[in-house]
């Protein structure tokens, strides 16, 4: 079997920037991505803060550039799920739901997948009014009311994309005040079809085959009350997609992976980009410059063990 000198798991910005880099440094490198190239990027109607882009350019398009930039370049992206990593001395062996692949190094670009809120009827009607995807969903709620849980960028930017089809947009937050940018918030302020509910959980969504009311608390006064809402988008935060990192790489409280500065991992050879990263700042201009560095740290590591 051939081995490759890099293997990249996940084509989001963080993969594709790796890609980029090690493609340029002419490495043997694979990407392998499990459904189209993209990551979560893929649910964002607009990016307006990626350097560059003046205007704002949308998700679908930034990714579709990174992708014909890096393959420019030849880099090899294959449609499979990495299902496993194994250390075998100094080689790493990727198992796949088609192959099983070896390399010298690994970049897990992985990404984060949208947090449940674990509440009644969440489950029952995801797909059935409970969406995760303003970009996805928001159009089959042309003038409904719907809810959007959450007070961070994610919740804040999806209300307003939502506003241009609901009729009302409740959005619900544990808190007094956003967590989002202000910029983001001064939007949300000024835009009548948005209503904050502020100190407010959600406890249960309403409805057999279709969303039918969000019971939700006002955690000062207790007092419960149902939203007559059809849709109900969740935004609360991501988990880390941290299945192939689980017992071999040390991840922090979260279940994010623990880096050093240059992306390594707490396995040599082994480096991690992205979202999956222990981080502050989870953004695609973030992503990239950890991409960029870890495909660097991978070559630097490749050249020492010659
Ligand atoms: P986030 O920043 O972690 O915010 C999650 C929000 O959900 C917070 O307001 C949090 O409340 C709330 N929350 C968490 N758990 C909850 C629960 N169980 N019930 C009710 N509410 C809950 O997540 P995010 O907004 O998805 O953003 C993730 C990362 O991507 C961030 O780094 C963000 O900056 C970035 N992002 C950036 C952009 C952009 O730059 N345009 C767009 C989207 C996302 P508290 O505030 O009370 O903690």
């Amino acid at each position: 079997m051939a081995v490759e000198d890099l293997i990249i798991i996940g084509a989001g910005p963080a993969g594709l920037t790796a890609g980029l880099y090690a493609a340029r440094a002419r490495l043997k490198t694979i990407v392998l991505e499990k459904f189209s190239p993209g990551g979560q990027i893929l649910n964002t109607d607009w990016v307006e803060n990626y350097p560059g882009f003046p205007e704002g350019i949308s998700g679908f398009e930034l990714i579709d550039r990174m992708k014909r930039q890096a393959e420019r370049f030849d880099l090899r992206i294959i449609n499979q799920e990495a299902t496993g990593i194994v250390i075998d001395k100094r080689k790493i062996i990727v198992t796949t739901d088609k192959d099983s692949l070896e390399a010298m190094t690994v970049i897990l670009a992985c990404g984060a997948t949208p947090q449940k809120l674990l509440i009644e009827g969440e489950t029952l009607l995801t797909g059935k009014g409970v969406s995760y995807c303003a970009t996805c969903d928001g159009p089959f709620f042309r003038d409904q009311t719907v809810a959007v849980i959450g007070g961070g960028d994610t919740a804040v930017e999806e209300a307003l994309f939502l506003t241009r089809f609901a009729s009302k947009v409740y959005l619900v937050h544990r808190r007094d005040r956003l967590r989002a940018t202000k910029v983001l918030q001064e939007r949300a302020f000024a835009q009548n079809k948005i209503v904050p509910l502020w100190d407010t959980v959600a406890t249960r969504i309403a409805g057999k085959n279709s969303v039918e009311g969000l019971d939700i608390k006002n955690v000062k006064t207790n007092e419960e009350k149902t939203l007559p809402v059809q849709g109900v988008f969740v935004f609360i935060g991501n988990n880390s997609n941290n299945e192939l990192a689980k017992g071999i790489l040390k991840l922090d409280g979260k279940g994010f992976i623990i880096t050093d500065n240059n992306m390594e991992t707490s396995c040599p050879g082994i480096f991690a980009a992205g979202d999956i990263r222990s981080k502050l700042l989870r953004q695609v201009s973030t992503s990239v410059g950890e991409g960029a560095t870890a495909a660097f740290a991978a070559e630097k590591y490749l050249e020492s063990l010659i």
